[in-house]
């Protein structure tokens, strides 16, 4: 039997069928046949009532799919309010196509269609029917859409310019990066890992939907990053790894669920660099696929390279700030962070109702280390300090390097004071511990403490360093190991603030002035000169002997000038002394190392003996052994040049300082000044007298003149006469004199008779 074949559009719509079937053969050719995909509709449910071969190629759902399914199925969701709408919109009077534009349909494979829609009306009996023309508009929605993702792109691009400059921390940068790439950029999500040694930490993440920073961490600190994810191999490669379309990558779309991202369609892990290294990543997930590629990709890896920018720029302002708060040499605090610290501090004892201590740690004669080993050897010393500190001060937090060979030591959460005396007699805190070892040597420091207790001694972090700094100097006067500070000791420091004030007056005021004493000489009894000492004519205090100011003038640097001004006057006293018909005679002059270490003291006392440099100015200078800290060399060659210029040398205060007096013959010295305290003992102390005796004849042995200071007695002076010591100075024949009382004296000795005892009494008594 032979079967007659069936159109294919009678099966199952009898309304269709009876259309076709008033339309002719035409229907075939212009439905079935025709390019296009077309179908046919009911008007009330929307429901497909035929579809033509184009439709079905074009959609990928069978005919039979087809017409189990409504024109609702085939878009998304939120469309369905837009399709309802133009269902309702049914005119009978009409006739013709009528277009409707820029629909969104979904193919079986769940990839999206634009279409534009020409529409007719069929008035046949039954339901009302519409024939459906659909236009393929998606290659040209594509173009739209990424004309319109470019400008959005090229916004983000220039927000993130503006960061580069603007954004003060890694956080704001990181933050607003997000942000701008979801906001402007019309990503679903934009989160920033970066790379913190070998952790992976995320640090910002923006997006519509429910992922936050918190649940990213979770994710990555659960399982970790599969090698092979996109976020991975992006931080291993250095290169951005895009995915356009997440189907064809379950992996990733099981990532997104794990991050709590829905919606996602394509994605891209862009790495970021400080220098040359990965430093983290740039991750960005969109509702499209397709979006990562070409110009996009362009635009968006100059977006991440602004950031790293960015991150390098501000990765060295964080390095000034470091610098700003960290001791660059033992990387602890500075005084700055210390100050803030104790802020800190300071807040949670107050609320706990505890003390805490500040401690200041000053390492003695750090300068003199400092000098000897050159800048790289005490910076070594200070970072073995350092070391050593942390190991008593409970951690770095606790611990700061203040100034030079300063530490400060905060002790938290302090129950009792005994508590702490407990704590300082570790004798770390005075010997650090035993020596240091520095190339080969080993250095023995030693270090005084001043302590301020909050909230007793101050509850501001600033009062508390001062006052802490006020205990320390009184352990350095007293020479003590640790003290803890006192209302007194703001006091004496308030004291020596206003006398260094009125010091620095009185220099510029010309306050200060020279007295004279005179020198005997012990054989024949005759005045052999003078020592040139310094007074303070101060209009408060009256006449300051040198023993209150000298040190303070010293610690100043003020001695530098005010000595320069002793030199020029005693100088000028010798010229006008000998104009008033005197017959000359040397005035020696004191000189503090601190002088001695500039480099144009010598050019300085030319200055002052001006013309008669080199033949006899009839000036001495008397040094001490403490000139001999130091750059020893240098001094040494200075003292040469002051001898040539016919200028003799004595040394003060000897046998005070060095026990050994191997180093004389190495000095260019005329002459010694046996030091007062041992003139005292002479009378009645056989070591003291065995003493002076040896330094005598050794220094005769070398040719030096020997002077003794101090002295009271007519017994001490018989002895000195003994042991053949040539000068003598002290109140047994005057004290100092202001210059016109010390004139006086001059010419009456002088005047007398070539044969009068002058003062040989003293000596013959
Ligand atoms: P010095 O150089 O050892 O001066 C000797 C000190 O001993 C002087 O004290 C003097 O008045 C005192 N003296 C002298 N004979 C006797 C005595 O028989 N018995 C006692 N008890 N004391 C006596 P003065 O004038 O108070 O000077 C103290 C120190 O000040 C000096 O010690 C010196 O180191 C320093 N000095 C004084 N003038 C100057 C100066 O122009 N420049 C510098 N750098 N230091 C100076
Ligand atoms: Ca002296
Ligand atoms: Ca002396």
């Amino acid at each position: 039997m032979v079967q007659r074949k069936q159109p294919r559009h009678r099966a199952q719509r009898p309304e269709v069928t009876a259309f076709a079937r008033a339309c002719g053969p035409g229907f075939e050719l212009l439905f079935e046949q025709n390019p296009l995909p077309m179908w046919i509709y009911s008007a009330r449910t929307a429901r497909f009532l035929e579809v033509n071969e184009a439709a079905v190629q074009a959609y990928g759902y069978s005919r039979n799919e087809f017409l189990a399914k409504s024109l609702y199925d085939i878009g998304p969701p939120d469309e369905r309010e837009r399709l309802r709408a133009e269902l309702g919109r049914r005119d009978c009077r009409r006739t013709g196509f009528r277009r409707s534009q820029g629909w969104r349909h979904l193919r079986k494979d769940g990839s999206t269609l634009w279409v534009d829609i020409h529409s007719l009306d069929l008035h046949s009996r039954g339901a009302p029917m519409r024939l459906a023309i659909v236009h393929d508009i998606s290659e040209m929605k594509r173009s739209e859409e990424a004309v319109a993702r470019l400008y959005r792109m090229s916004t983000v691009l220039s927000g993130v310019n503006g960061l580069v400059v603007r954004a003060r921390s890694h956080e704001e940068l990181f933050r607003e990066a997000c942000r701008l790439a979801v906001e402007k950029g019309g990503f679903l999500l934009a989160w920033i890992l970066v790379v913190d040694g070998d952790r992976l930490r995320p640090v910002a993440c923006h997006g519509s939907v429910t992922a936050g920073l918190d649940t990213i961490g979770a994710a990555l600190q659960g399982r970790g990053l599969p090698a092979d994810s996109p976020v991975a191999v992006a931080l291993r490669t250095g290169q951005p790894v895009a995915c356009n379309d997440i189907d064809r990558q379950p992996g990733l779309a099981a990532c997104c669920a794990q991050l709590g991202v829905s919606g996602v369609r394509s994605s891209l892990a862009q790495p970021l660099f400080v220098g040359s290294r990965v430093a983290g990543c740039l991750c960005l997930y969109a509702g499209e696929t397709g979006v990562f590629t070409g110009e996009e990709m362009k635009l968006l890896g100059e977006v991440a390279g602004d950031i790293s920018y960015s991150m390098e720029f501000i990765s060295r302002d964080e390095k000034l700030d470091y610098i700003a708060f960290y001791d660059p040499v033992t990387h602890l605090a500075n005084r700055s962070l210390l100050t803030e610290r104790l802020a800190q501090f300071t807040r949670a004892a107050r609320e706990v109702r505890q003390q805490l201590a500040v401690l200041l740690l000053d390492l003695q004669r750090f300068g003199a280390v400092n000098t000897a080993l050159g800048r790289e050897g005490g910076d070594a010393v200070l970072k073995a300090v350092a070391e050593r500190l942390q190991g008593v001060a409970g951690g770095p937090a606790n611990l700061a390097r203040v100034s030079g060979g300063q530490f400060g030591i905060v002790v938290p959460a302090l129950k009792t004071l005994e508590e702490l005396t407990g704590t300082l007699q570790d004798p770390v805190w005075w010997n650090l511990g035993g020596p240091i070892r520095h190339g080969g040597a080993e250095l023995q420091l030693n270090a005084r403490l001043g302590v301020a207790i909050f909230p007793d001694d101050g509850d501001e972090p600033e009062t508390l360093l001062r006052n802490a700094e006020a205990a320390l100097q009184q352990a350095k006067a007293q020479g003590e190991r640790f003290l803890l500070y006192t209302k007194e000791m703001t006091a004496a420091i308030h004291e020596r603030h206003s006398l260094e004030l009125r010091l620095r007056r009185a220099q510029a005021h010309g306050e200060f002035v020279l007295y004279y004493q005179p020198k005997l000489s012990i054989p024949n009894g005759r005045i052999c000169g003078a020592e040139a000492l310094i007074r303070w004519n101060s209009p408060e205090l009256g006449v300051v002997p040198p023993a209150r100011f000298i040190p303070v003038l010293e610690d100043m640097g003020l001695i530098v000038e005010v000595g320069r001004q002793a030199l020029r006057e005693a100088a000028d006293a010798v010229m006008r002394w000998s104009a008033q018909g005197l017959a000359p005679l040397p005035v020696s002059v004191n000189v503090s190392p601190l002088q001695l270490r500039q480099a144009d003291f010598v050019q300085t006392l030319r200055d002052a003996i001006g013309a008669r440099a080199g033949r006899n100015p009839h000036i001495e200078l008397e040094v001490t052994e403490s000139m001999l800290l130091g750059d020893t060399d240098a001094v040494i060659r200075r003292l040469r040049r002051v001898r040539e210029m016919g200028v003799p040398i004595a040394i003060d205060d000897f046998g005070t300082g060095y026990s050994s007096l191997s180093y004389l013959p190495k000095l260019p010295i005329d002459a010694v000044k046996i030091d007062r305290s041992f003139i005292t003992g002479l009378a009645d102390n056989a070591d003291t007298m065995s003493i002076v005796s040896t330094i005598i004849s050794l220094a005769h042995s070398m040719g030096l003149r020997v002077i003794a200071e101090g002295v009271e007695t007519h017994e001490q002076l018989r002895f000195l006469r003994m042991l053949k010591c040539d000068e003598m100075q002290g109140f047994l024949i005057s004290k100092s004199l202001p210059e016109h009382e010390f004139v006086a004296l001059l010419r009456r000795m002088q005047q007398a008779p070539a044969d009068a005892p002058s003062l040989g009494w003293l000596l013959a008594s």
